[in-house]
């Protein structure tokens, strides 16, 4: 690892060349340890994937118990992605600390960017960085798995590293570098041929754009998210995008509608057990009630925050605390915990970029001001103001010209106000607070939601979405005992298929077929034999298919096929095969062999059939008289 790291660092050309060379190296030792993945642990990962769309924590839980009894068993490449899939899951549950740790085991591990494992601990180790303030390092890290990422033509996590370099220039205030990372994320994840995928990416839009000040698109995108994910039970989803929205209505001064979503958040962490979120709720409800010049209640609202600071372990989320301490201390004038305050989120930015960190400082000159001022040290407030307002002004000068010449005008007149007002110290007080609500003006729009705690925790999701949307379309549409596709999925399917054979007037067919006296099986041997008996059936019924045809498992022991292009007396003959296969299997029971058949109904598309509804009505019923018929044969809608 360090000796990649030099090399990286390194301009001249052997360095270069011993790089590429290196580069070579680990794509070979990285063949390798793909193909000695221990059998049994893509089923394991998996399984922790499912538990972690719900809840990471579960994911966390179950993943750990594997590494603890198991992990010998593992090579160090295994070790490796184990590690930095705990690492994942600490980061999600904002155990920066714990999750530093683990990734930093699994890199040692496995020291060689190359291969998914490899660009993961590469991703993790940008998030934690940026999370600890090193966001230049980070970014270096995000270029670096991109670059991998792009070599190795895997664009999944290419779109998840530019999406989380995107959200670290966004968090630098670096719009442009911001805006263009974001395009390249967001035209890779194109799929969008799923309900699920299209809430994912409405709240990772509604991100983007609440990074980039458009508050308005960002909440219409969230509201359309959080009524998908409320009803699909998504309580995290729904969590991280009512904090989304928060921020945004915070940004608009829609103050009341604000509220509603922290009640909500708290409502949904105490639920989930997520002690940081109900900190940010408590937080965020301080802090509009201090807005609002509600002191009695910004101060309760922050007292119970208070309760839950020791689960918030990123500095910047704790600076915020100490500013909004700081704030609440200046206006009752206890200036030893305004000081106290103030001391700490001192000591945090001294080592930190101005520029990058602009609205951090601000915030600490102007709580340094109000403090001076109450210690009637009016010219350090003075100053301090004058300090503030020109970390602004700078701001501006980097980043939007127009605005530049309008602040400069404003910064003026201030500045003309203020020393006329210095003149007449005793009311020096009042002015800053006048001074202060002009300068919240103008900072509201552009920087006041770019509240850094919160940007960090979202950057995290939106990499942890990306990441988990392809995997959740695909258990959103699979039936989890046959691996077939599930019923709203063939449906979903087979009205898309109906559209277009109406349209281009080609034939298409369908087959419904339901095992026969199914409910005996399963009285006679068991609700697991049932299953087996299922899956085999499910198994059968697929191999005797053709590649575009879908088969799907509608009902309990009830099964569709979609057949693309075929006309009834193709699908006839499909569904006397499929029929025979079926016929043929034997079960081992307790001493017998056990028979299963099936019975079908084929129906076809023709004119008098104009929605899917009716052509499914028409395969029902030849079922429903194959039955009836005596089972185990073949129907079809026309006979
Ligand atoms: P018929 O020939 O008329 O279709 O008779 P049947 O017994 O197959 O039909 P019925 O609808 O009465 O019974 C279906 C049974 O399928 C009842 C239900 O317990 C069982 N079943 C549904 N889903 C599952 C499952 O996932 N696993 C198992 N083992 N059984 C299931
Ligand atoms: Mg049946
Ligand atoms: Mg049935």
């Amino acid at each position: 690892m360090n000796l990649y790291f030099y090399l990286l660092k390194t301009s001249n050309i052997a360095g270069q060349l011993m790089l590429a060379m290196l580069f070579v190296f680990c794509v070979n030792i990285n063949v390798f340890a793909e193909n000695v993945h221990v059998h049994w642990l893509p089923q394991v990962l998996e399984k922790a994937d499912e538990l972690d769309v719900k809840d990471p924590f579960l994911a966390y839980e179950y993943l750990n118990e594997v590494k603890q009894t198991r992990f010998a068993e593992l090579n160090a490449f295994d070790q490796a992605t184990i590690l930095n899939k705990l690492a994942n899951y600490k980061v999600f549950l904002g155990d920066y600390e714990f999750a530093n740790e683990l990734n930093k085991q699994a890199q040692a591990l496995h020291p060689e960017i190359t291969s998914e494992t490899g660009i993961n601990i590469a991703l993790i180790e940008g998030s934690l960085l940026d999370i600890y303030g090193k966001s230049a390092e980070a970014k270096q890290v995000y270029h670096r798995a991109i670059e991998q990422a792009k070599k190795e033509e895997n664009t999944q996590l290419l779109a998840d590293g530019y999406a989380a370099l995107a959200t670290s220039y966004a968090y630098t205030y670096q719009d442009v570098e911001a805006i263009q990372y974001y395009q390249k994320a967001y035209s890779l994840v194109n799929q969008l041929n799923d309900e699920l995928q299209v809430a994912y990416l409405k709240s990772n839009l509604a991100t983007t754009y609440m990074n980039l000040y458009d508050y308005d698109k960002a909440i219409a995108l969230l509201n359309e998210a959080i009524v998908y994910f409320t009803e699909h039970k998504l309580p995290y989803d729904e969590m991280r995008s009512q904090i989304t929205l928060s921020r945004s209505l915070m940004a608009l001064k829609q103050y009341d509608k604000a509220i509603i979503c922290f009640e909500k958040i708290l409502e949904l962490s105490q639920y989930l057990g997520e002690k940081r979120f109900v900190y940010f709720a408590h937080f965020g409800l301080a802090e509009i009630n201090f807005k609002q010049k509600e002191y009695e209640a910004a101060k309760t609202e922050f007292k119970l925050a208070d309760d839950y600071f020791s689960f918030i372990q990123d500095p910047f989320s704790q600076m915020m605390h100490f500013l909004l301490s700081a704030s609440i201390a200046n206006q009752e004038k206890d200036t030893v915990t305004a000081q106290n305050a103030i001391q700490k989120v001192e000591s945090f930015v001294a080592k930190l970029d101005q520029k990058e960190n602009i609205y951090l400082f601000i915030r600490l000159s102007d709580q340094k001001a109000k403090l001076l001022a109450t210690l009637g040290d009016y010219e350090g407030a003075y100053n301090e103001k004058v300090a503030s307002e020109e970390l602004l002004t700078e701001y501006h000068s980097q980043e939007r010209e127009d605005a530049r010449s309008k602040y400069k005008v404003m910064f003026d007149t201030e500045q003309t106000e203020l020393q006329n007002k210095l003149l007449q110290q005793s009311s020096l007080i009042d002015q800053l607070a006048l001074e202060k609500a002009k300068q919240t003006e103008q900072m509201q729009k552009l920087v006041n939601s770019l509240f850094a705690a919160i940007l960090i925790l979202l950057s995290v999701f939106v990499y942890r979405q990306v990441k988990v949307s392809k995997r959740l379309n695909r258990l959103a549409n699979t039936d989890s005992l046959t691996q077939l596709a599930n019923r709203r999925y063939t449906f979903h399917f087979a009205k898309i298929v109906f559209k277009e054979a109406q349209i281009e007037q080609k034939p298409l067919s369908i087959i419904i077929f339901d095992i026969d006296h199914f409910k005996r099986i399963n009285d006679n041997y068991g609700h697991p034999f049932g299953d087996e008996v299922l899956m085999a059936v499910a198994d059968k019924a697929q191999a005797g298919l053709r590649e575009p045809d879908l088969l799907g498992r509608i009902g309990g022991e009830e099964f569709m096929v979609v057949l693309k292009n075929t006309p009834i007396n193709q699908a006839v003959e499909i569904a006397e095969r499929m029929r025979e296969l079926i016929a043929q299997l034997s079960f081992a029971a307790a001493q017998q062999q056990v028979k299963v058949t099936a019975s079908f109904g084929v129906a076809q598309f023709n004119v008098d059939v104009d929605d899917f509804g009716s052509l499914f009505q028409h395969a029902d019923e030849a079922l429903y008289r194959a039955k009836n018929a005596g089972r185990n044969q073949v129907v079809c809608n026309k006979d």
